[in-house]
């Protein structure tokens, strides 16, 4: 049968393309050494998501250490750390992706709004509309604007007030007013920054309450950069988004929390974007935001 959001926000399973940052293995490994330091996770009150002691391994590899932290509502928390080191694996458990990866295997919990949505009894189509994606490459369908927007609602019959929702979803998205003469028109003729927030409007239209973004500016030129920047920071007002991102002016500019992952999948430090970037614990997170290596 099908579903909203599992054909809706269906990833291309693909081998990372972490093409910005092509981190030498030889400066990874440096990244490890001496990186024993208990880490610093800032506790947060009330997270929408927390993860305990969450672990991944890819059949035998672990791509994740122990990862417990919370995550604060409505707020933009960043997701930072050299390619390889469990970023876009750790985002993709907060709403099951990773079930979709054969090799995968989860364990601990990951808790959405107190709830561990790896329990038996979770519906992960459903959660995913709860926690919506959005991926480094825009993947409109080859659909209308307006049924890209749509497409989801469609599907689960839930057509009241569509064109409103559609609307509404468009404008959150800040798409809107470039595309409202040009509804019927293929999401594909839309130029790259626009195809993205399209998506975005996508995982709107599901009303979620976090919006999971994995590099979503990484393929935009500047201009569009900065329009998913601005976005971001607006879409924070009433949703929860976590966004990997390796460029770390990025993560200083739209985050209020940032992640530093290590190498070895280690979350190393947790705390105000503002500290980390500024006063950072730990020597080897001073040492990836200074760009001494990754
Ligand atoms: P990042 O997002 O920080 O670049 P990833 O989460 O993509 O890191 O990857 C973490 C580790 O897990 C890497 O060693 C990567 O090769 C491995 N990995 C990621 N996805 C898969 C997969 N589908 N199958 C096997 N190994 C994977």
């Amino acid at each position: 049968m099908s579903d909203s959001i599992g054909d809706t926000t269906a990833p291309e399973i693909e081998t990372e393309t972490e093409s910005e940052v092509e981190t030498g293995s030889e400066s990874v490994a440096d990244a490890a050494v001496g990186d024993e330091a208990d880490p610093t996770i800032t506790t947060v009150d009330n997270p929408v998501v927390e993860a305990n002691e969450l672990t991944v391994h890819y059949d035998d590899v672990q791509a994740l250490q122990p990862v417990s932290m919370g995550i604060p509502e409505e707020e933009v928390t960043a997701i930072i750390g050299p390619s390889g080191c469990g970023k876009s694996t750790f985002l993709r458990c907060i709403n099951r992706m990773n079930d979709l990866v054969d090799a995968a295997r989860m364990n601990g919990e990951l808790r959405f709004k107190g709830k561990n949505v790896y329990d038996e009894e979770v519906d992960p189509v459903a959660l995913r509309r709860k926690i919506g994606m959005v991926f480094q490459k825009p993947n409109p369908f080859p659909k209308s604007i307006y049924d890209n927007v749509a497409y989801g609602l469609k599907v689960r019959d839930d057509t009241e007030n569509l064109d409103e929702r559609v609307e509404r979803a468009l404008k959150r998205a800040a798409l809107w007013d470039e595309v409202k003469d040009q509804l019927d028109e293929s999401g594909l003729e839309l130029s790259g920054g626009q195809q993205q927030r399209l998506c975005i409007a996508r995982a709107i239209a599901a009303d979620p309450e976090v919006i999971l973004m994995d590099e979503p500016a990484s393929a935009l030129d500047p201009v569009a950069t900065s329009k998913i920047e601005d976005l971001i920071a607006e879409l924070a007002e009433d949703y929860t988004v976590i966004v990997v991102t390796h460029n770390m002016q990025q993560a200083a500019r739209i985050s209020d929390k940032t992640a530093v992952f290590l190498t070895g999948g280690k979350l190393v430090e947790f705390d105000d974007t503002q500290k980390i970037f500024e006063n950072p614990d730990h020597q080897r997170v001073e040492d990836y935001i200074t760009g001494k290596f990754g």
